[in-house]
């Protein structure tokens, strides 16, 4: 699960993180508030006008503004809240934004004027090795793709030993190849042991803060925070699982969690509803086999009934890409004759709304009898008892 920007942060803070202090807002006139609260809390001048979604690049698309009083504060907010951001990150269309972070600005200016020093650190997991590490580079505010195929030795990794966690010489380590030194060094060592608590402690999958800003008085914060929570430790983190934002969510993917199905949206033209995740993924393998894309990713779980049957063909549907639909069900807890009536009954009740083809394959408890009552339906599903088989007849159908 992503959070905003603003609630990336206040888990950091939480977990003693120096952060770019701000106050979200809905409404340019709660901008206004925001900001005369924050003038008085830190006593910044300027300000930083921060659009809240889900997406990076929101500096390049017109989403990170400064304003310099609360007239700019005003002006800006009222027309980001409500505009369609398009960032390098987002589609054409742009993200939606409902909010914005009213941030202090922590980019003033020194003596010989303002050019601060911007790092960019995350932690994350390492899949091949299957430990913890943090990356780091002196390349902060730039995108780190770029950075990582132009410069790649400018990028450095800190792998963890589980057992042992983070060590203060591996934090050492990362501040001095950031170049730092007296009180910069120490500020970066607190930062980033901080920070690896804040990723294990939130069980988090995620953390990328880029920038991660060297004040001109040799502070060091984080400016910007992106992270992904592990969804399956949200049971322990109640007060988390609270920030979900449905609105920066893939709409079909919200409806099918609600109605208990494991859904995830692909770019295929052939969708897939099977029971069990396994044979979802070798479902997939299949369809691409017969020439096709798989348009999803569809685990109907355990119990196949009528009902569930039709929100799942309902969903595939809501994707207008959509040529035909492989129901591939094993029968082991559930008959394949009841599947069977599910698909008949779903397919009785929704009429036209079912426009495209359907292959149905049923193997294991009842598989006869299921092939029979789907050919008696005189419905026009197509029937198959093998995996071949079924594959076969998808390239048919898209043959046609
Ligand atoms: P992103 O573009 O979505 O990654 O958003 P960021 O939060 O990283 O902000 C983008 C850029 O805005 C940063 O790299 C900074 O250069 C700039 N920025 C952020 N905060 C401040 C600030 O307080 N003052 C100034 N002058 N610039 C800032
Ligand atoms: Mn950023």
């Amino acid at each position: 699960m992503n959070l905003h920007e603003y609630q990336g942060k206040e888990i950091l803070s939480s977990f003693g993180v120096r952060i770019q202090r701000g106050i979200v807002a809905d409404s340019h006139k709660k901008a206004v508030e925001a900001a005369k609260q924050l003038a008085t809390e830190t006593g910044t001048e300027w300000f930083v006008i921060k659009a809240q979604v889900h997406a990076g690049g929101r500096g390049k698309g017109g989403g990170v503004k400064i304003a310099k009083n609360l007239q700019e504060v005003e002006t800006i907010s009222e027309k980001m809240i409500g505009m369609d951001l398009v960032t390098p990150q987002t589609s054409a269309e742009g993200k939606r934004v409902h909010q914005v972070l009213i941030a202090e600005d922590v980019y003033y200016p020194t003596e010989g004027g303002c050019d601060p020093d911007e790092y960019y650190v995350s932690v994350l997991l390492n899949r091949e090795t299957g430990r913890n590490m943090v990356m780091y580079s002196t390349e902060g505010g730039m995108d780190i793709e770029t950075v990582a195929e132009s410069t790649p030795e400018l990028i450095f990794t800190e792998e963890i030993d589980p057992t042992m966690g983070l060590l203060p010489f591996q934090a050492r380590k990362i501040a001095f190849n950031l170049g730092l030194e007296g009180l910069a060094f120490k500020e970066m060592t607190k930062f980033i042991t901080n920070l690896y608590r804040a990723y294990v402690g939130s069980d988090s999958s995620m953390f990328e803060i880029n920038p991660v800003l060297k004040t001109s008085d040799s502070k060091i914060m984080a400016v910007d925070a992106k992270v992904t929570l592990d969804e399956n430790a949200l049971y322990r983190h109640k007060d988390y699982a609270e920030m979900r934002d449905l609105r920066e969510e893939n709409p079909i993917e919200v409806e099918a969690k609600a109605a208990g199905l494991n859904y995830v949206d692909l770019d295929g033209n052939v969708g897939c509803m099977v029971n069990g995740a396994g044979l979802a993924m070798g479902t997939m393998d299949l369809i691409k086999q017969a020439g096709g894309e798989p348009a999803n990713f569809l685990d109907v779980g355990g119990t196949a009934d009528a009902k569930r049957v039709e929100i799942a063909f309902r969903i595939i549907l809501k994707d207008t890409n959509i040529k035909a639909i492989l129901v591939n069900i094993f029968g082991g807890i559930v008959r394949c004759d009841r599947v069977a009536q599910g698909v008949v009954d779903a397919y009785t009740n929704m009429g036209d709304d079912l426009n495209v083809p359907i292959i149905v394959r049923l193997q294991g408890t009842n598989a006869k009898e299921a092939k029979e009552l789907i050919q008696k339906s005189g419905m026009s599903i197509i029937a198959a008892t093998e995996f071949q088989e079924a594959a076969d007849k998808v390239q048919e159908v898209l043959a046609k």
